[in-house]
Parts: C-alpha cells; sequence; structure tokens
C-alpha cells in the first residue's frame, strides 16, 4: 500500500526507474537486450511469428512430440479424470499414482533403480547438484555446461572447479590435485549450444579412478541419441557406470518438467534434501500424463529417434556446402557462429525474411565473442525444407561475413 512510508514514493521511485532504465540501455547498446517473439500456434515444424508463417528451426522438440495427437489426448484425458493440479508438493499430499508411474517408466527406460519427478531441468540439476555436493566436497564442471548447473555449483555448500571444454586431461589434473572428501563430476550429456557429445567413457574411467561420483545431464541427448534415444550415456555404453543421469520432459519429450535416474538410496536422498523438490508443488496431472505418452511413443517408434539423426547429418553437410565452419559436433544441435551479437541478430532477421525462424543466442547464454544461431533440427522437417534454410543462411551468412568458425572460448566462470 503507497502512503508516506512507501519506498515508492515519487524521489525514491525515480531513483530506482533510472538505474533499472540504465540498465536496460546497457544492455541494448552492447546488442545483448532480449526481446519476446510471439508464436502462435502449437510448435509445428512451421509456425506462425508476427502473423507469418516460418520453418521453426529453433525449437527444442525435437520429436514433434509437443503436439503429437496421443500426447495432447494423454494430456487432457488425464486433466478430466485428475484434474489441472496436483495441490501440493509431493511429500505433503500431492504425490499421486501417475508420479509414481511416470517415475517407473523413466527408471526402467534408462536402466536405473529409481527417478524422481522434478518441476524443470534446471531446478533437476539446482537441486541435485546442491544436495549431493556438500561442504567439503568438491564439484569438477565442464566449462560449457548449462547455467542450471553453473548455478546448482554456486548453491551448493561444495567448492567448484571448473575444467576446460571435454578436456579430460584437465580434469585429470584437477582431481589429482584435489584434496576434497567427495567428488562430482558433472557434465552435459551433449552440450546445448554446441551440439557437441560429452567424452563419456573417458569420464566413467576418470570418476573410478578417483573415487568420484558422475553426473550426466541428458536434457538434449534423451529422446534424441543413443540406442533407443537412451541418451549420451547410453550411446556410451555406460548407463550402468553413470551415477546420476538428469533429463528434461520438456524438450525431445515434448512437454515440461524433468526427472533424475539413479540408485534407490541417491533418489532417497534427494528426496530428502533436494530443496526444489521438496518446496514445490508437484508436477500437475496433465503434464505427468503427457510426459508418460511421449516416452510410450519413444520406446514405440525408435524411428523418430533416427529421423532426427539422419535430418541432423543432412543440415550439417547443407550448411557445410555454403562453406560454414559448424565446429566438431554431430547432433541436432547445430551452432552457427557469428562472433558478434549483432551479426547475430542481423542473421536472424536475415533468416526470418527467407521465412526461417532461427533465434540468436548471445552472452551471457554463450561465451563472449561466441555469439550465433543454434539451430536444432526436428524430426518432422522434411530434407526439402532443411536444404531450402541452409540456402537461405548459407546466403546470408556469407554475405555478412559469417565463416561459422568456432570462436575460441574463454574460461567460463562457474562459480
Ligand atoms: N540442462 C540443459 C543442458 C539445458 O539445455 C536446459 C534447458 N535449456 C536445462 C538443463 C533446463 O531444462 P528445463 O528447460 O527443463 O528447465
Amino acid at each position: 500500500m503507497r502512503g508516506p512510508t512507501s519506498n515508492r514514493g515519487a524521489a525514491a521511485g525515480a531513483e530506482v526507474v533510472s538505474d533499472i532504465a540504465e540498465r536496460l540501455a546497457e544492455l541494448a547498446d552492447a546488442g545483448l537486450r532480449r526481446e519476446l517473439r510471439t508464436v502462435n500456434g502449437p510448435q509445428g515444424r512451421r509456425v506462425y511469428l508476427d502473423g507469418r508463417e516460418v520453418l521453426l528451426l529453433c525449437s527444442n522438440n525435437y520429436l514433434g512430440l509437443a503436439n503429437d495427437p496421443a500426447v495432447t489426448a494423454a494430456a487432457s484425458g488425464a486433466a478430466y479424470r485428475w484434474g489441472a493440479g496436483a495441490g501440493a508438493s509431493r511429500l505433503v499430499s500431492g504425490s499421486m499414482a501417475l508420479h509414481g508411474q511416470l517415475e517407473k517408466q523413466l527408471a526402467e527406460f534408462h536402466g536405473c533403480d529409481a527417478a524422481l519427478l522434478f518441476g524443470s531441468g534446471y531446478l533437476a540439476n539446482l537441486g541435485t547438484i546442491a544436495a549431493l555436493a556438500d561442504e567439503g566436497g568438491c564439484v569438477f564442471s565442464d566449462e560449457l555446461n548449462h547455467a542450471s548447473i553453473v548455478d546448482g555449483c554456486r548453491l551448493a555448500r561444495a567448492e567448484t572447479v571448473v575444467y576446460r571444454h571435454c578436456d579430460t586431461e584437465h580434469l585429470k589434473w584437477a582431481l589429482g590435485r584435489s584434496r576434497a572428501r567427495a567428488s562430482l563430476i558433472v557434465t552435459d550429456g551433449v552440450f546445448s549450444m554446441d551440439g557437441d557429445t560429452a567424452p563419456i567413457e573417458r569420464l566413467v574411467e576418470l570418476a573410478r579412478d578417483f573415487g568420484a561420483r558422475l553426473l550426466v545431464d541428458e536434457a538434449h541427448a534423451t529422446g534424441t541419441i543413443g540406442p533407443g534415444g537412451r541418451g549420451a550415456a547410453a550411446a556410451a555404453g555406460a548407463e550402468a557406470e553413470v551415477d546420476i543421469i538428469v533429463g528434461t520432459l520438456g524438450k525431445a519429450l515434448g512437454g515440461y518438467g524433468a526427472y533424475v535416474c539413479a540408485r534407490a538410496e541417491v533418489v532417497d536422498l534427494l528426496m530428502n534434501l533436494a530443496r526444489p523438490f521438496v518446496y514445490s508443488t508437484a508436477l500437475p496431472p496433465p503434464t505427468v500424463a503427457a510426459a508418460a505418452a511421449a516416452l510410450e511413443i519413444v520406446c514405440a517408434q525408435p524411428e523418430r529417434v533416427d529421423r532426427l539423426g539422419n535430418n541432423a547429418r543432412h543440415l550439417r553437410l547443407a550448411l557445410e556446402s555454403h562453406g560454414l565452419d559448424l565446429g566438431p559436433g554431430d547432433a541436432h544441435i547445430v551452432p552457427l557462429i557469428t562472433g558478434s551479437a549483432d551479426t547475430a541478430l542481423a542473421l536472424c532477421e536475415r533468416g526470418l525474411d527467407g521465412g526461417v525462424f532461427a533465434q540468436a543466442i548471445r552472452p551471457p547464454t554463450v561465451p563472449e565473442g561466441s555469439s550465433r544461431l543454434r539451430l536444432s533440427v526436428m524430426a518432422t522437417h522434411s530434407r526439402r525444407e532443411l536444404t531450402e534454410a541452409a540456402q537461405v543462411l548459407g546466403v546470408a551468412a556469407t554475405e555478412l561475413g559469417v565463416a561459422g568458425t568456432r570462436a575460441p572460448v574463454p574460461q567460463a566462470v562457474a562459480a
């Protein structure tokens, strides 16, 4: 309520507003101010953006499941039968039969003892890392890990050591120097902005040699790589050796939410100590039912995963035929690195002019000097659509002087 004592009075208010306006202006000057772009209609392979139809080349709906009729029917059926919300956290009264069924399904999918649902992948990483990496411990984190891992490290009481991207020699050196009581190695499975895959086999060896636990964030790998879409750990034949798998329901599985798969006692500990699990409302029934239906589709139709891989190869080859260097990855995430933020924005606009929507990604999401278009392929794209998109972006990139070469990655500051 406003009154004479309110800190929202005219003089104080003017100061606060000018500080915020200044910060927004700074972001705009640096080409880093972000704005929402509104899509009309479902997340199909083509969407309506600002009133015109464009090819969607920056969605994580990799398998097209967000709008699959079986998935949406499961969601609406669950809303009808179970209601719109869970009403409470899992540990109070919000744990419904649907949650347990999906957890069982996810644990089976990854060949683990148990699974635990979280509100989102961000929360799963935050809660899991903070719960497992206690005082006296140390988290070893790849410098290009996702922001939710970085924030999990910040929240954990343990120390954090950031190792160079996928550099297992650097990691080995750091592990060898550590005097920590317990260590946790954390890596993205498929790196979210570069589409390269973590060296899981070597990470497993190092974890074993140094008595550390290994956590693989399969956010972009679940449903997209590995046998049956079971992720990067499965692709490396190392599912049994990876201690903790984090996955999301919001990307290839087309919905929202996330999970952790691990040994039963680890899951038990998380249920007790992972604060985003303990202190937030359980996932709503329609979301849980949608994820269960999506997972069934992934298991029953592995050809969707194959199609995604083929489409990724097709787009990469088509872009490379325009002389673009796409870096070492081979997955469905394709970075088109422009270096400067302004060039990334310009390339995004040129894409839209040609009917292709690929959002510009700028710092701090990616390191300084490595702004890019992050292209993401969907299994539902046709070859022709991808060839045409590569033509539009290839020509525009050449005209803007973009070679796509991987910019040097400065040392990230993870904690
Ligand atoms: N991990 C990685 C590697 C991600 O890329 C993301 C989302 N971009 C997350 C976790 C967070 O997942 P969610 O969107 O479910 O919060």
